[in-house]
């Protein structure tokens, strides 16, 4: 049995993991990409083996810095020359700034690595994945179509000044979305954005005392941490072609985080 194969980037931990995860006990096999915690990322393939519906599903593990334009490149070979085939990509992988500094002391080199890995990574690995499908045109597996996933944040439109970078780089995401959504809806290719807000993830582990008092406090209307397994359900949404006219849109996942609110 043929399973569409989605490759999930920043898949070793986190939201990637529980997209990983679902997807695999959905059917799908997945290229599981990390980019430098190989025990994280075997721990991922595992639970998708677990979990998967078929025994023909098929997992593997790929080592790529999405901010590395010759990864990148590898990659897309190694899942190619795995799996024969790609249908959809989800860009989930990126990064904090290793310091939350104020803006007046944003370093040049925080602001060049998470553009890398934050909005080069998902544009270019996107140009990759995109022309493999109009070079070789290989016939879809999803009942839908080719599908262009983009993990933005709710930081693309919420201004935390003691991480401007990161902002910078999740808003650039959401013209990112768009951009490719125009360039490939005559080719029946859709891109969506999904745009997470507070999530219990190792990116946030860190400033969890801070967020769960700002939770307890009202800040997101539905009163609870994000989890990986909403961000997973968007994805299987999407996957499943259950957004038919709709292409370079976003879906928030924030528990009504965005919400203008008097
Ligand atoms: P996380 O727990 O820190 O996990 C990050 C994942 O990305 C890991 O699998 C890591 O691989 C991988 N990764 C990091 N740098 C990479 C690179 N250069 N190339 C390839 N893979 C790389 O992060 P998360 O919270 O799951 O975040 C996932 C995505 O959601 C990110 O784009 C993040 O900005 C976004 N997001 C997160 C939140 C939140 O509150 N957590 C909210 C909104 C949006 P290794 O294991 O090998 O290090």
């Amino acid at each position: 049995m043929d399973h569409p194969v989605i490759l999930v980037t920043g898949a070793s931990r986190g939201l990637g993991r529980g997209i990983a995860t679902h997807l695999a006990s959905l059917g799908y096999s997945v290229a599981i990409n990390y980019a430098g915690n190989l025990t994280a990322a075997e721990e991922t393939q595992a639970a998708c083996r677990s979990m998967a519906l078929h025994d023909s599903q098929q997992f593997m593990t790929v080592q790529a810095d999405v901010g590395s334009s010759a990864d990148r490149e590898r990659m897309i070979q190694q899942v190619l020359a795995h799996f024969g085939r790609i249908d959809a990509l989800v860009n989930n992988a990126g990064i904090a700034p290793r310091v939350r500094a104020d803006l007046t002391g944003t370093s040049e080199a925080s602001f060049d690595e998470v553009m890398k890995v934050n909005l080069y990574g998902p544009y270019f690995l996107t140009q990759g994945v995109v022309n493999y499908w109009l070079e070789q045109k290989p016939t879809p597996l999803l009942e839908s179509g080719f599908k262009v996933i983009i993990v933005s944040s709710i930081s693309a439109t919420t201004a935390s000044i003691n991480r401007g970078e990161y902002c910078i780089s999740k808003a650039g995401l959401a013209m990112v979305t768009k951009l490719w959504a125009v360039r490939l809806a005559a080719e029946g290719i859709s891109v969506m954005e999904l745009r997470p807000g507070i999530m219990e993830t190792d990116m946030t582990s860190g400033v969890k005392e801070k967020y769960d008092t700002l939770i307890g406090g009202g800040l997101v209307p539905q009163g609870r941490w994000g989890q990986p397994r909403d961000v997973a359900k968007g994805v299987e949404s999407i996957l499943a072609g259950h957004f038919p006219f709709s292409t370079g849109d976003v879906v928030y996942i924030d528990g009504g985080f965005n919400i203008s609110r008097l």
